[in-house]
């Protein structure tokens, strides 16, 4: 009579197992070492200091500013911009510290990207040479934060044609009047940007607005977010609001000096769904290690590993594409419908990732304690917010049809 084979017992590991590694194509090392040295900087701030608070602060609706002196510190402020103070590097640069930062947390990620990104980029492109000399150095150096002020409670992907907030010019002053919905940092920062329809020419313009000295601009925070907790949004409130001349962006003529920042950003977006997913797929991966069912760790189990590997793909092919992109942005190449592409891609791949993060760690996927559940939430608005999945496919789908299907 055959004997039965022995029952498979968990094998002892020969030797340790390796530690969760996200950058599998080892991308980081493709930078100059000067840049690496940024990179890994930024990553130990976001290990050492952000993770051991952070899920506190998002479980709490509450922006960690006992990290912004730390933040300061990095000397980051105006990454991949050139001059006025600003840390240089290339786009490269700028999206990778934007995908370590959203690694350990895309609402530090966020926080950083409205302000170094959004609001710094909008007088970078749009400002005359005064204003720049104004208003970048004390923002790289952090001392003044921004936010952007684009989307309206009744405008969000129609912004482009369909702005209600005005501007009327009198003599040297501008007044404007309507309201900002979803502006990231407003609720505490010093300088919003605030985009308007000009009255007389009917062209979209942008406004340095100072928060906290200008009559009649008031803030809300937006109450019960499910996801990006830790970023403080607002709701902007502008009710004859008087703005000199002198802080409208000057070299702003339309919509379409508002896309070319939106472009850019769009692009860094790509870069913190590519960590998001990364943070998510570490923090699964090690959970899986860790976690006995049936007497071995899930991450032996076939299904488990499926799963993995699929999302350890994904992260790749991001990372990939963001890396072309930045040649092409690097280039002078880089179109709105290239960085419509790669914020579809990325972040759609993204939510798939944290979705399957989640599903690895069970029923600890639900509760914020074991950070999976934080990236899960948070990549939902990272999907929605400058410009959502469809639009930028109506973006690309004009592109390659030559056919436009907006209304
Ligand atoms: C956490 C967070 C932070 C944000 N931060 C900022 C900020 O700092 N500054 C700022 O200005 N804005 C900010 N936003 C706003 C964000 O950019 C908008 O939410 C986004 O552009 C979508 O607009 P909406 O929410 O009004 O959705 P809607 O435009 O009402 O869209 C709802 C749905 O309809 C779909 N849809 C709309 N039009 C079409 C169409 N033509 N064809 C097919 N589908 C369509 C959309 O894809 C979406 O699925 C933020 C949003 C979030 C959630």
């Amino acid at each position: 009579m055959a004997t039965l084979p022995k029952p498979i017992t968990m094998p002892k590991p020969q030797k340790p197992l390796p530690p969760p590694n996200s950058d599998f194509y080892e991308l980081v090392e493709t930078l100059p070492a000067e840049e690496v040295a940024v990179v890994k900087q930024v990553r130990a701030f976001m290990e050492s200091k952000v993770a051991p608070i952070i899920t506190k602060y998002w479980i709490e609706d509450a922006f960690p500013f006992e990290l912004l002196p730390d933040i300061k510190a990095l000397n980051i402020g105006g990454v991949g911009l050139e001059g006025y103070g600003c840390k240089g590097g290339g786009g490269l640069l700028a999206g990778l510290v934007a995908m370590e930062m959203a690694r350990v947390d895309s609402s530090i990620a966020t926080f950083f990207g409205v302000h170094s990104g959004l609001a710094m980029s909008s007088i970078y492109y749009g400002g005359s040479e005064q204003q720049k000399q104004k208003w970048l150095p004390p923002m790289a150096r952090l001392e003044k934060i921004g936010c952007f002020g684009l989307t309206e409670p009744l405008t969000g992907s129609g912004a482009a044609g369909g702005l209600t907030t005005t501007a009327k010019r009198e003599g040297e002053t501008w007044i404007i009047n309507g309201q900002k919905r979803w502006i990231g940092n407003a609720p505490w920062c010093d300088v919003s940007i605030i985009w308007a329809r000009d009255l007389t020419d009917n062209q979209v313009k942008g406004f340095i607005v100072e928060n906290k000295t200008t009559p009649g601009f008031t803030v809300e925070k937006i109450q019960n977010k499910i996801g990006l907790k830790v970023v403080q949004n607002g709701l902007i409130t502008l009710e004859n609001c008087r703005v000199p001349e002198e802080n409208r962006l000057q070299a702003d003529e339309s919509w379409r000096d508002t896309a070319k920042v939106l472009r850019g950003t769009r692009y860094f977006v790509s870069w913190e769904a590519t960590g998001c997913a990364m943070g998510a797929y570490e923090n699964a991966l090690k959970y899986a290690q860790e976690r006995l069912q049936f007497g071995k760790p899930i991450a032996s189990f076939q299904l488990v590993q499926d799963l993995l590997s699929k999302m350890l793909a994904n992260i790749t092919a991001s990372q990939c594409l963001v890396v072309r992109m930045a040649q092409l942005e690097a280039e002078g190449k880089m179109t709105d419908a290239h960085a419509a592409l790669s914020k579809a891609f990325c972040t759609a791949k993204c939510r798939e990732t944290v979705a399957w993060a989640r599903e690895v760690c069970g029923g600890n996927g639900i509760v914020a304690d074991y950070n999976v559940g934080r990236f899960f939430a948070d990549a939902e608005a990272l999907y929605t917010y400058e410009g959502t999945y469809q639009i930028q496919n109506l973006i690309l789908g004009k592109a390659i049809t030559g056919l436009s299907a907006f209304l």
